[in-house]
């Protein structure tokens, strides 16, 4: 990552927040399509995971690998949102939530 110019990481990062925005809009339209629009802003909603970078100094790294770094990004953290999967009353919750751990971790390959 240290190699790529300043150009293609702001590009990395825009495909990254487009990604964020655009595969939660994807699976609602799929599993949801009664209900997507409320579906996709409960999704939308769980990107308030990243509060949990302010914990963090600096606040936001682009050599860093969010999961496994920030509290609610762990490991431990990701077992419980893909637990949530299986319970109906946080089920898109937990989607949200582990769409967002997997983009994320792309970041980290
Ligand atoms: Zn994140």
């Amino acid at each position: 990552m240290a190699l790529l110019t300043f150009e293609s990481r702001l590009i990395a990062f825009l495909i990254h927040i487009v990604l964020h925005l655009l595969l939660p809009l994807v699976i609602a339209r799929l599993f949801f399509s009664d209900r997507w629009k409320r579906a996709w802003l409960i999704m939308l909603a769980t990107m308030l995971v990243d509060l949990d970078h302010l914990a963090a100094d600096p606040i936001f790294d682009p050599e860093r690998c969010s999961v496994g770094f920030h509290l609610l990004h762990s490991w431990p953290a990701v077992g419980v949102y893909v637990a949530a999967l299986f319970v109906p009353w946080v089920r898109l919750i937990g989607a949200g939530l582990v769409v967002h751990m997997g983009l994320d971790g792309l970041d980290c390959l």
